[in-house]
């Protein structure tokens, strides 16, 4: 099969395109390196099936010559990382909500199946545990500026699900949920790869808010697999998936276990919500998924525990790789 990733030099899209290469299929990745990054293929130029363009998917006239050339698209082109969210709304919405919006448009014209990667966010700050596909969505107010996330990725679902009612676009749509591994940067604010970092150059942990807040991390090779099987399943077309795992740990046990797995001799500090992101800023609490479909249908059970995912991740930064 000949995969589109966009985003495909960014953290998962790299590993995505690692995975289907060492398959034997042929992949084009399109990336305008906002947040992906030449390094993460670097090692993946040379591989004979592997061709890459530096754009973007709003140059339209270039994505609909890609995916015409595609069977496959897997769509993780998106603006992603809270930190980065708070900080440029507006990119935000307009590069989910738009960009999505391009990719189904030139993916309908040929009816290519189109893998949409959305995301927990959606979830926002529904309190019934853990999440189902079919549950409730309650994001927070437009006047915070975080649930743009939520609400434009929210809004590609529901457009990708109307392609396919009214337009028989094959679609298949993803929640992922906080998935970690080498290659994640640290810089759009993500909790591993930024502990990680700082435990291993001695600063101070910042854990924000209570460190109360938990969350469930699930290694990006199992991601990958799952993403590579929903896009061979004929029965997934059409539907939602959660990928992630169910090892629940509070921030403040991770700050913890990130310590004592690097033997750092960093403070763990704790840092008001208002100073890390911006005034009134408002958390998830409780981010669990139930991945019930996904395993009855492909089998999805992580292989990585969170012991092994931080050793992975700290073993990738002390080779000096990680930014
Ligand atoms: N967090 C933290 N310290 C950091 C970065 C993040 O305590 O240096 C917290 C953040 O407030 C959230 C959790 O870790 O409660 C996960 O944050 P991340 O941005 O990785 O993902 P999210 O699940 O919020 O999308």
């Amino acid at each position: 099969m000949r995969y589109l990733i966009t985003g495909g030099a960014g953290f998962i899209g790299s590993h995505l395109a690692e995975a289907l290469l060492d398959k034997g299929e042929e992949v084009a990745v399109i990336d305008d390196l906002s947040t992906g990054s030449m390094r993460n293929i670097e090692h993946l130029k040379a591989r004979p099936g592997l061709r890459y363009v530096i754009d973007s998917i709003m140059n339209k006239p270039l994505l609909a010559e890609l995916v015409d050339d595609s069977d496959c698209v897997v769509h993780l082109a998106a603006a992603v990382g809270v930190k980065l969210i708070v900080d440029s709304p507006v990119r935000t919405i307009v590069l989910n909500v738009e960009g999505t919006s391009h990719v189904l448009e030139c993916a309908t014209k040929k009816k290519k199946k189109v893998l949409l990667a959305s995301t927990s966010e959606v979830y926002g700050k529904a309190d019934k545990f853990p999440f189902k596909e079919t549950s409730d969505l309650l994001i927070g107010p437009p006047s915070k500026g975080r649930w743009s996330y939520a609400c434009s990725k929210a809004l590609d679902e529901f457009l990708a699900l109307a392609y396919h009612k009214e337009k028989g676009l094959p679609v298949v749509i993803v929640r992922l949920f906080n998935t970690v591994g080498p290659r994640q940067t640290g810089q759009y604010g993500m909790v591993v790869p930024n502990f990680v970092k700082q435990a291993l150059l001695g600063q101070p942990i910042t854990v924000y808010g209570t460190g109360r807040q938990s969350r469930c991390f699930v290694h990006v090779r199992d991601v990958v697999k799952a993403l590579i099987a929903l896009t061979r399943e004929p029965k997934a077309v059409g539907q939602i998936f959660n990928l992630g795992s169910t090892e629940e740990v509070s921030i403040l046990a991770l700050a913890k276990l990130v310590k004592l797995a690097s033997g750092s001799r960093s403070e763990i500090r704790r840092v008001p919500y208002d100073h890390a992101y911006e005034e009134g800023f408002e958390d998830m609490f409780r981010r669990v998924p139930d991945t019930t479909k996904a395993r009855k249908l492909i089998g999805f059970k992580p292989s990585a525990d969170l012991a092994g995912i931080l050793a992975d991740v700290i073993e990738y930064y002390r080779r000096g790789e990680g930014a």
